[in-house]
């Protein structure tokens, strides 16, 4: 037992006899991620504290986090161990992105919401202000981890470009694979096909049709 799991357990405690660690004043801070990488894979070391902050249990925020980066990943002791090396930025952006649309009330930007199932619909309720709006259920979306085979040598597959890679390269996802596409322009929708697949980001050309 760490110094922090303790912290943690205290958080908890406090929380569960309704005290918030955020204040409801002032604009909520997207928690700092801190990681590293080690050897393939990336590393978030904080990420049990990250939710804690964003008061969101990880069957939320994982299969969330692991769509809106392409790559499989799992936690292992609070921390968040992602396939591949993903920059500091892109985490941020991501947490970013989970923050105001699956936590912050749009009316009044508090973070003091929880989701509340309402049939097959998610509402995310603001406890501050008692606005609410529907949201998409992250926990339904299928990790990648399970599709893995779904892009395989040879393969030839129909992907959008919805990004361009530091080389250039255009960028498409499929499936829970990052898919580099040589000469892929952003926005086309194109066959391609794989010439190498390296965990879960592929290399690909376009083909015709
Ligand atoms: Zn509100």
């Amino acid at each position: 037992m760490t110094q922090k799991d303790d912290y943690l357990k205290l958080l908890q405690r406090a929380r569960s006899l309704g005290a918030t660690p955020q204040q409801s004043q002032g604009r909520f801070v997207v928690p700092q991620i801190e990681g590293f990488i080690e050897g393939n894979n990336t590393v978030i070391s904080n990420f049990a504290d990250i939710l804690k902050k964003v008061r969101r249990e990880p069957d939320v925020v994982l299969p969330w986090m692991l769509r809106e980066l392409g790559r499989p990943g799992d936690m292992e002791g609070g921390r968040l161990i992602l396939r591949g090396a993903v920059p500091k930025a892109t985490l941020e952006k991501v947490l970013n992105d989970f923050v105001s649309t699956q936590v912050l009330c749009s009316e009044c930007s508090a973070p003091d919401t929880h989701i509340e199932k309402q049939g097959r619909a998610h509402i995310l309720r603001c406890e501050a202000c008692g606005a609410h709006r529907p949201i998409e259920a992250a926990s339904r979306v299928a990790t990648p981890s399970t599709q893995r085979a779904a892009v395989q040598e040879g393969d030839t597959l129909q992907v959008t470009i919805d990004d361009v890679g530091k080389r250039g390269d255009g960028v498409a996802r499929y499936e829970g694979f990052l898919i580099f596409v040589e000469g892929g322009m952003k926005g086309q929708t194109i066959r391609v096909k794989i010439d190498r697949v390296n965990g879960n980001m592929a290399f690909a050309h376009v083909v015709p049709g």
